[in-house]
């Protein structure tokens, strides 16, 4: 039942999603962290992290300019096919900061880990939350002996935890897993979508090290 007008509107979204950001600015530090500006889907990574709802079938709001839609337009129809069959085994929906792999498809990445993030309430089971969506696909991409992962801003856009609160979390826990229990992985990448949030990173990993 839908009109002309939304169908119009929305390939004009998916068009500005297609002329997809490259990758503009890369810094590595020397512990194993990156920062990167630009697009998630373009990595070419052992993993990309997907930031999710807890449905993990996609974000199915084709006006969202989320990270989810991105992945998904990109990555192809047989990730939200393997979801469904995850999904449909399991009996119910992804635990927020909880985890599920699938393959990268037609993206550059070997895997996707789709994971849920918290909506922001300003509860301490938020940044547990949080902390344990970076924790527990750090831990499942070292299990799995890969060596390089990429992360978008969990929960930060739609979902609405502020960034300066969510960098902290994300840099500690990537740091403290670095320090404590790696074995495998030696690259985990921030990739940031927009300038703001990428000085943000920059600044809080100034600061963290
Ligand atoms: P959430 O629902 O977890 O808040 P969103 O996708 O709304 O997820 O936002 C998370 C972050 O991902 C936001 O900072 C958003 O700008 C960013 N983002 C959106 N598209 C991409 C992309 N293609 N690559 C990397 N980050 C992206």
């Amino acid at each position: 039942d839908l009109s002309d007008e939304y169908y119009e509107k929305e390939e004009k979204v998916l068009k500005s999603i297609l002329s997809r950001k490259t990758i503009i600015d890369i810094i590595d530090f020397d512990n194993g962290i990156s920062i990167a500006k630009g697009d998630i889907t373009l990595f070419k990574v052992d993993v990309i992290v997907n930031a999710c709802n807890s449905k993990l079938l996609g974000c199915f709001q084709p006006l969202h300019k989320c990270v989810d839609n991105a992945i998904h337009s990109f990555a192809g129809l047989k990730v939200r096919r393997d979801l469904m069959e995850i999904m449909d085994n399991q009996g119910h929906d992804e635990a927020n900061g909880l985890c599920k792999v699938t393959k990268g498809y037609n993206l550059p990445s070997k895997y996707i880990f789709h994971t849920v993030g918290p909506i922001y309430n300003n509860l301490k089971q938020d940044a547990i939350d949080l902390r344990n969506c970076y924790y527990n696909s750090l831990k499942m991409a070292d299990d799995m002996k890969l060596e390089s992962i990429a992360f978008p801003s969990i929960s930060t856009g739609i979902f609405g935890y502020p960034i300066e609160k969510a960098s902290e979390i994300a840099i500690n826990t990537a740091k403290e897993y670095l320090e404590k229990e790696n074995k495998n992985l030696k690259r985990i990448v921030f990739v940031l979508f927009s300038e703001g949030d990428y000085s943000v990173y920059e600044r809080r990993i100034n600061k963290a090290y």
